[in-house]
């Protein structure tokens, strides 16, 4: 069997409304400016790969870094040496953390490839489907509580079971949006709150946990700034409920640091921080070994990056909280076809070879902005 080459591989910047701006403790979000990453190789297969960043710029600032650094180096690349990719991206962009984002999209493109020649869902090549289903859950802004309360009702009315509540500075607003959700809602409701750091303290997080505790909430998510890694480690040990690092959480390395300190009951595993799929699927891995659970967050992605989250929510030894697998259903549109299944909150397994998703050109075209100038990032 002759081996498979990559022959090129490009960036393109694009910017995708979403279907109503998001709220949260990190700001307000209208757009996802983000990056689509294309490999072809010379069989004539195409790997898509997608760069989804929201924080210190954004997605679509690290297309350039693609095309200029990773993309010489991905050329005349066999797409089932993903582990030789990463030893390569790691040399040429030593540091750069919020350009993991950038070699998750070509690590993912890579995948998709392989998928592609050997005719199996990207899932088979990360350790096979564990599980049948998964288990969806979906996310509230920050906002006023009416508004709030009119969104939980048309995502129950969709058939989701489990909803996120973000939370900023304001602890009663949270408080009391979470006691009007169980309210209304009873106790099927799966009720996660997500604080996005807003806590400074850790005496300030417990406060507002042990006020969330009558609710029967099933996780509080990262309450406490990423370094705060202490912090999360006391909370852990004193809270009764489950704490959830997100933020905290972003490669193996900071996975090994958070489970070693036992800072998190659960971990939000992110295709994009980690570095790409295989990379995300050995902190869920590492999280199996020390007896810490696992979901799997979103930024929210499009379909490109959506598809590989679900790959590894798929292929997930241990998938313990109802995931954020579901970005691509915050947005107005997207740039591929062959859309991912949910059924009454679940996701379906894909099951066509690679991600499972198609580039749209035409829309890619329709979505396609300027590269924008450095940022931050680089
Ligand atoms: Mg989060």
């Amino acid at each position: 069997m002759s081996v498979m080459r990559v022959i090129r591989l490009e960036a393109v910047p694009v910017s995708v409304p979403l279907r109503e701006p998001f709220t949260s403790a990190l700001g307000v979000q209208a757009v996802s400016d983000y990056g689509i990453v294309i490999a072809e190789a010379d069989d004539g297969s195409v790997g898509l790969g997608e760069i989804s960043l929201i924080w210190h710029g954004d997605g679509a600032a690290l297309c350039g870094l693609v095309n200029r650094v990773l993309a010489p180096a991905v050329v005349g690349a066999d797409p089932f040496e993903p582990t030789r990719f990463q030893a390569v991206a790691a040399k040429l962009l030593a540091f750069g953390r919020h350009s993991l984002t950038a070699v998750a999209a070509v690590e993912t493109a890579l995948l998709d490839l392989a998928g592609k020649a050997v005719g199996r869902p990207v899932c088979d090549l990360l350790g096979g489907k564990a599980r049948d289903r998964v288990p969806l859950s979906m996310s509230l802004p920050i906002g006023p509580a009416e508004e709030v309360l009119a969104r939980a009702r048309r995502l129950v009315g969709e058939g989701f079971t489990t909803l996120k509540a973000k939370g900023g500075g304001d602890g009663d607003r949270l408080v009391e949006l979470v006691a009007r959700l169980r309210e209304e809602f009873g106790p099927g409701l799966g009720i996660r709150v997500d604080l996005n750091m807003a806590c400074p303290l850790a005496k300030d997080a417990l406060r507002l946990i042990r006020r969330l505790e009558p609710y029967d909430v099933l996780s509080v998510e990262q309450p406490l700034p990423a370094d705060d890694v202490d912090g999360m480690a006391e909370l852990c040990a004193r809270s009764e409920v489950p704490i959830m690092a997100d933020e905290s959480v972003w490669t193996t390395g900071d996975a090994w640091r958070v489970l070693r300190a036992r800072a998190a009951d659960l971990v939000n595993v992110y295709v994009p921080e980690a570095g790409g799929p295989l990379q995300a699927r050995r902190i869920t891995d590492m999280c199996a070994s020390a007896g810490v659970g696992v979901a799997i967050g979103s930024m929210p992605e499009l379909g490109i990056g959506t598809a590989a989250a679900a790959h590894v929510a798929f292929s997930s030894p241990r998938l313990d909280q109802p995931s954020d697998v579901a970005g691509h259903l915050y947005h107005a549109d997207d740039v591929v076809h062959g859309t991912l299944v949910i059924e009454n909150g679940f996701l379906l397994p894909p099951t066509a070879p690679g991600l499972g998703v198609e580039l749209d050109r035409d829309r890619l075209e329709r979505y396609r902005i300027a590269a924008p100038t450095t940022s931050s990032v680089l």
